[in-house]
């Protein structure tokens, strides 16, 4: 039986950011390190508006791709070179990209070694920096969750460091943080939640609490983007907490057979993690079909554009990449499949739900 942590503190509404310095004033001997998503950097309002002093340091997140365990190692190797005193607060201010990179990065300062090396389950030995974290986009639950996925490019692993060291120390949750998102990213990435959800809810692997949390965050996101405008004030206040609520429950559960063909999409195109389970949805007709027809009823009521066809003439070697890093992913398929899982996911079967795609 698992013993669960979560976030030790949290702020939110809006205008809830203007409240960092005050959070910081006990910490206030050290370095501090922010690290912005990249959108920001020539979005000059957010920065202009940090309470950042001249031994601070600033770094922007590049998420245009997706954390790298290298990627990890030459940012934390540049803080390394570039603090006066040991930091004491790491703030990340983005979506997943950035939330994750500040939870790997506080981790590595504390404890010796790559980031490649606590990648798996409970390998962080010490607490990390203290923390914050700072959402700009609402869906994957990164604020809440006990990991931070990266991609080893030399062994191909995408895994995080699952580790209650990993949980931010603080969240500060301001809605106004997300009215410049794109809409199809917002759609994207809001969805992560709902499909959290709806495969912790019909895995076999259930979890009192996660269940409640989901049929929360599940019943937020119908109201969301079941609306005319999915990016109301009301709604971006609402999908941060449905995000929030959605990492919760996926901290206690496992997700099901969405995730593991989103995971393929990203090895074998490079699909990025929420688009790619967008995309995937479409194709999930076999397996959840009562939440497909939701999906598509929200994707067409928002206007957003899915893509569709990205992987129906792909050469044969892609399929066996396809394949390979979608039933590599045991313990969601076995969630929502059972044991045998391979008896139902056969090459040939996994082949058609992409080209379904
Ligand atoms: P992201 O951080 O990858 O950003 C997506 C895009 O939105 C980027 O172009 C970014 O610049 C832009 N953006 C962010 N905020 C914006 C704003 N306010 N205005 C305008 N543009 C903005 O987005 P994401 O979808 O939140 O994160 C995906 C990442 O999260 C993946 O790396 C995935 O692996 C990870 N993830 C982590 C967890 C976890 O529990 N740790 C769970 C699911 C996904
Ligand atoms: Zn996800």
């Amino acid at each position: 039986m698992k013993n669960s942590k979560n976030v030790l503190k949290y702020l939110i509404g809006k205008g809830s950011i203007n409240n960092l310095s005050e959070l910081l004033s006990s910490h206030k001997q050290n370095t501090h390190i922010y690290l912005v998503d990249i959108f920001f950097k020539d979005n000059g309002t957010l920065t202009n508006s940090l309470p950042i002093r001249s031994n601070d340091l600033l770094f922007f997140v590049d998420s245009t791709d997706e954390p790298s365990t290298n990627y990890i190692n030459n940012l934390l190797e540049n803080i390394q070179n570039q603090y006066t005193t040991f930091p004491n607060a790491i703030i990340g201010i983005g979506g997943g990209t950035t939330l994750d990179t500040a939870k790997a990065i506080s981790n590595l300062l504390t404890n010796e070694g790559k980031a490649e090396d606590y990648q798996g389950w409970d390998l962080v030995k010490k607490a990390g920096v203290y923390k914050i974290g700072i959402p700009t986009i609402s869906g994957t639950g990164a604020e809440a969750s006990r990991t931070c996925v990266m991609t080893n490019y030399k062994t191909g692993l995408k895994l995080g460091m699952n580790s209650d060291h990993t949980i931010y120390d603080q969240l500060i949750l301001d809605p106004n943080l997300t009215k410049t998102v794109p809409r199809n990213q917002y759609f994207y990435t809001g969805m992560d939640t709902y499909i959290h959800c709806l495969e912790s809810l019909n895995g076999s692997h259930r979890h009192a609490l996660s269940d409640a949390f989901s049929h929360q965050a599940i019943q937020l996101c119908r109201e969301i983007f079941l609306s005319e405008d999915m990016m109301s004030d009301e709604n971006r206040e609402k999908l941060m907490v449905a995000s929030y609520l959605g990492g919760c429950a996926i901290a206690n559960s496992f997700v099901g057979v969405v995730h593991p063909f989103s995971a393929g999409l990203s090895v074998a195109l490079g699909t990025h993690h929420c688009i790619g389970n967008c995309i995937t949805m479409t194709a999930m007709e076999a397996f959840y079909p009562k939440e497909i027809e939701e999906f598509w009823k929200m994707a067409d009521k928002q206007g957003v554009d899915i893509p569709r066809g990205i992987a129906k003439n792909l050469p044969e070697e892609k399929y066996n990449t396809l394949y390979n890093s979608t039933v590599i992913h045991e313990k969601p398929l076995a969630n929502a499949l059972g044991q045998h899982f391979a008896d139902i996911l056969t090459f040939e079967k996994v082949k058609e739900t992409f080209k379904l795609m």
